[in-house]
């Protein structure tokens, strides 16, 4: 027996050539198996067979996609004071104690829970432990455990001293080793690759450090050119012009984060067939909070605030030039928990100057055309899986209605009154900051 969602309205995520999306007012939905079998004006006849969701009023829309978290951490912020974390050593330690990486297995389920739980249905992780990711995903896929539909990276490729380098990526030195740990990773089934390409706002140790780059262009070039060879698409970390320039050179295909992006860099863009993925989230607490909130460092907010700026310019730019923009949230860093997608959807209107329409048309069948995955979901169409959220009111005119859900069905399994654990500490420092 399937689903029948009646009495709603239903934005189905496409939008018309006027840029709006259409609230369709009388529509049904029908679900059978994992499958949207009918969307639209249909008669009773239609609903038999069907167990009746009488939605009063509320909106169903596609579930939202998140194009990038990392598992392994749930967006704790630092305490007062706290000393930077030794991400290497700490993996050193932890990774050689079984007991230690089944409770990161235990804790990294939990993320993909929360993201399901917060209406992802599709999320795609760029960075973690080995290869739990991929472990997860097929558990998921098994209905051995909660999540979302997952397409994974496993861990990343750094190079040494590089971004999440021996933590959440191994340490290529040279362009032979990145593709022999190409061909590593790809043993592992993962379904996207990652590489770090430039430092982070975490790692950096100077003013305007966060985007240097870190890998060599001829080791981007041997990782990529492997990966796509064994059949994989890669995304990379880059939080510079100089990066984005190298990473588009040499072969990735989108460029998470991004910075500023001049003519030649657009161009590059064009040729390769790349996107761009908006992940205003992470970026934010430290260049909007005060330093006593985000008890980040000083270096940390100013650093914070170049990444924030270049992220946005490279957005309005790359959507000014009809190049593909994607959103995701960076879940796992400093405030990004597993359930705050919706924030990025709000934070992309509020800062990229589009509507929430366009916003949400973004969350859902951009950021699932980014994945290849627009046959499969991203709308509301017969045929597609059945991947949906409802809530009370209409994100169209407040995208904060996204937070909280009455129903979430992901592959036509359904959620009634989905309830993440939150972090009400976090909740509230950012909605200070709305
Ligand atoms: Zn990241």
């Amino acid at each position: 027996m399937g689903y029948a969602l009646v009495n709603g309205h239903v934005l189905d995520g496409t939008l018309d050539e006027g840029g709006q999306m259409a609230v369709h007012d009388g529509w049904a939905v029908i679900v059978d198996g994992d499958r949207i079998a009918a969307v639209g004006e249909l008669s009773t006849a239609d609903l038999v067979g069907h167990e009746v969701i009488d939605l009063g009023g509320a909106y169903v829309m596609p579930g939202l996609v998140n194009l990038h978290a990392h598992l392994p951490a749930t967006g704790k912020p630092p305490k007062a004071n706290a000393k930077p974390v030794d991400y290497k050593r700490l993996f050193d330690t932890l990774s050689k104690v079984p007991p230690v990486l089944a409770y990161f297995m235990a804790m990294e389920k939990g993320s993909a829970k929360n993201q399901l739980l917060s209406g992802v249905t599709t999320l795609r992780t760029v960075g973690g432990v080995m290869d739990h990711d991929g472990q997860i995903r097929d558990q998921v896929d098994a209905g051995k455990a909660v999540g979302p539909r997952m397409l994974v990276c496993n861990t990343g490729v750094s190079v040494p001293g590089g971004h999440f380098a021996g933590s959440l990526a191994t340490e290529a030195a040279s362009p032979e080793e990145a593709a022999e740990h190409v061909r590593q990773i790809a043993a592992t089934n993962p379904d996207w690759i990652k590489l770090m390409i430039t430092g982070g706002v975490m790692d950096a140790s100077e003013e305007g450090e966060p985007g240097v780059l870190r890998m060599p262009p001829e080791v981007v070039r041997a990782a990529c050119d492997q990966a796509h060879e064994l059949g994989f698409k890669v995304c990379a970390h880059v939080e510079s012009p100089e990066g984005v320039r190298v990473a588009l050179e040499n072969g990735v295909d989108t460029i998470e984060h991004g910075a500023t992006p001049d003519e030649h860099i657009l161009e590059l863009f064009r040729e390769r067939g790349a996107a761009d993925v908006c992940t205003i989230s992470p970026a934010l607490p430290y260049a909007v909070m005060p330093t006593s909130e985000s008890h980040a460092p000083e270096i940390a907010k100013a650093n914070g605030k170049v990444v924030m700026d270049g992220i946005i310019a490279c957005a309005k730019a790359c959507l000014a030039a009809g190049i593909p923009v994607g959103l995701g949230t960076d879940s796992g860093c400093p405030f990004i928990t597993h359930y705050d997608m919706w924030r990025e959807v709000y934070y992309f209107a509020k800062y990229c100057d589009v509507t929430p329409a366009f916003a949400l048309h973004t969350a859902t069948l951009v950021n699932a055309r980014i994945l290849g995955l627009e046959g499969e979901t991203g709308s509301l169409e017969a045929g597609k899986a059945a991947d949906l959220i409802v809530c009370e009111g209409n994100p169209l005119e407040d995208l904060t209605c996204l937070r909280s859900l009455r129903y979430v069905m992901c592959r036509g399994k359904m959620t009634k009154s989905p309830r993440p654990r939150r972090q009400p500490k976090v909740d509230r420092a950012l909605d200070r900051h709305l």
